[in-house]
This record gives structure tokens, sequence and C-alpha cells, in this order.
């Protein structure tokens, strides 16, 4: 398991990270989110050593985490890293080596995860003769070529296509069913919706939101769509706790105070006529997002 613990990280006059703390435990997908210049690639460099917090510490399997340790990560850093003009099949062994694989299992491993990705026609290319995408899966496979026991990934999907996004989806997966701690980050909330066992959302450095999807969207208000064509202008209006937030035709959005009974207002629609949709309405992480971006922290 990987613990975040009170992070704290300044550039100069700048609090890029605030006491910001989380977990992500094996087999996990973690999608942290937040606008840009949140602090999300800082919280991920000091992960990876390469920057230094002023104060709080980054936990691995219950101790400090070691140089030995990070070697174990895989990462896709912000920038890239890649090197244009080499082979795609020479930078994987290469990155392979450089966590420790002997040649001959450098070469083993970099070959049978070019098939995995469905790249192997493409081991003697350049990287930079590669699309956009295919060049995103090569990243992938330097950060996995080594069989890390975490990933840390800043926006993978970035730049990529539906189908690419589905494919980096399955390997994700497979690799976080395999027990691995996966971190991403990404801009591209809907992705993460689908993708992410639970989700943190940082504001200014700070952590705002933490909790699975359907956690994230239950602390919305409570409200229901019914569609009771039948219905006349303030048929919900005796019911104690009910207000109307919004009217579509037949559809009316409803808000229940604490305490509205839903059952009760479901047979109050029925008493109008036929009922042909009674629905919890959930905000998408989007609008979750730009909620406590705009409003309030939200604890775990
Ligand atoms: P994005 O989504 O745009 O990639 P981010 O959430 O990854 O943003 P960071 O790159 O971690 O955000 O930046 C956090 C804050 O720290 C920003 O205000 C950024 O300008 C600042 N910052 C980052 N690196 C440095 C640095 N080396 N020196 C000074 N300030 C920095």
């Amino acid at each position: 398991m990987l613990e975040l613990s009170h992070l704290t990280k300044r550039y100069g006059a700048l609090e890029a990270l605030h006491d910001l703390s989380f977990t992500v435990k094996p087999g996990e997908i973690f999608g942290f989110v937040g606008a840009n210049g949140a602090g999300k690639t800082t919280t991920m460099r000091v992960v990876l050593g390469v920057l230094e917090a002023d104060s709080g510490s980054v936990i691995w399997d219950g101790s400090p985490i070691t140089f030995a340790a990070r070697r174990r990560i895989g990462y896709i850093p912000e920038d890239r890293g890649l090197y244009p003009k080499m082979t795609v099949i020479a930078q994987l062994e290469y990155f392979a080596q450089l966590h420790g694989l002997k040649r001959k299992a450098a070469r083993e491993a970099s070959t049978a995860l070019l098939e995995r990705l469905g790249l192997a026609d493409r081991a003697k290319s350049q990287l930079q003769s590669l699309s956009h995408g295919n060049q995103q899966r090569v990243q992938l496979a330097a950060a996995l070529v080594f069989s890390p026991e975490l990933l840390v990934l800043d926006e993978p999907f970035a730049g990529l296509d539906p189908v690419a996004v589905d494919s980096m989806t399955e390997i994700l997966r497979s690799e976080a069913d395999a027990g691995k701690p996966v971190v991403l980050s990404s801009h591209q909330l809907d992705i993460v919706e689908r993708i992410c066992d639970r989700v943190g959302i940082i504001n200014h450095g700070k952590m705002v939101a933490t909790g699975t999807v359907d956690e994230l969207t239950e602390r919305g208000p409570l409200r229901f769509w019914v569609d009771a064509p039948g219905a006349g202008a303030g048929w919900y209006g005796s019911l104690s706790g009910t207000t109307l937030v919004e009217q579509d035709g037949s559809r009316w959005l409803l808000q229940f105070d604490d305490g509205a009974d839903d059952q009760a207002v479901l047979r109050a629609a029925l008493a109008t006529g036929p009922v042909h949709e009674f629905r919890r309405d959930r905000p998408a992480l989007t609008q979750l997002f730009r909620d406590v971006m705009t409003v309030k922290t939200i604890d775990e």
C-alpha cells in the first residue's frame, strides 16, 4: 500500500502542496484530478523522489519509501522523457536494464511487452516515427517493462483517441488486478469516472475530496427525476421537504430535504397517472469537480 502523509512542498513563496494525504491500496486505481497548477505533478515527483517534500512522508508497505523501492515504481512523467531517435525496442531494453534486468531478460521482457501492446511490428522503428498514441503506448511500455510493483502515471491518457484510451485502460486494469496500486492523474474526468476505483480532487495543493465516484456523488443533494405526464403544476406541493429544482416537459427534478419520503413522492406521482421514470439524479464527476473547486472541502 502507498500512503502519502501530510505532504507540504513550497516553491519559494508558493505553497504547492499543503498537508496533503491519501492512500492507494494494492489492486486499486486511484485517479488524481485537479485544475492546472493544483499540485498533481508535484505530488507524483515527491513520490518518485525527484523532488523532496518540505514535510510529511511517503510510506510504502508500512515504512518510509527507500531508493530501492522507488526503483520498483513504473512512472510516466509529465514531460515524457523517451528518446525520439532511439528505436522502440532499444529504449525499452535500456529502461529495463536501468531498473536492474540483465541484458537477455531485458530483451525478452521488451519483446513480450511489445506483443502485448500490439506494437511488435514497430519494434525497430525510431520512436519519433510513431503516432502520438503509439508513442504513449511505448511510454507505458517503458513504465511496465521491469515489472514494477507500483504505477505512477502523470496524464497517461493525454491526446489518446477513444480506442487507445480503451486499450490503455485494459492494461492498467490488468496491472491493478495483479495487485499493484496504480495512481494516475487526468483532466479527462469521464475517463477517471469510468476506470478509477477511487478519486482524489486536489485544489491549490490541498486534497478537497476523496472517495469512490459513488461516495463522492452521494454527497450531493438528494434529487430524483420523475416523469409523470399526467401530473399538473404543484402536484408534489403537499409533500413535506420536497421542492422543485427543474421541469422539462413532463419530467420533474425534485429535491428532497433530510427526512423526506421518496416512496410517498412516488405514490403521489402514481396518483396523477402513469410514471415513466423515477430515478435518482447523481451529479457527474465533472459537476462535482466544479462544485468542490468553488464551494467547500469534503472530508473522506
Ligand atoms: P497541470 O494540471 O497543469 O499539470 P499540476 O496539478 O500538475 O498542474 P504542478 O505542476 O504540481 O500542478 O504545479 C503546482 C504549482 O507549483 C503550480 O502553481 C506551479 O506553477 C508551481 N510549480 C511547479 N513546479 C515548480 C517549480 N519547479 N518552481 C516553481 N514553481 C513550480
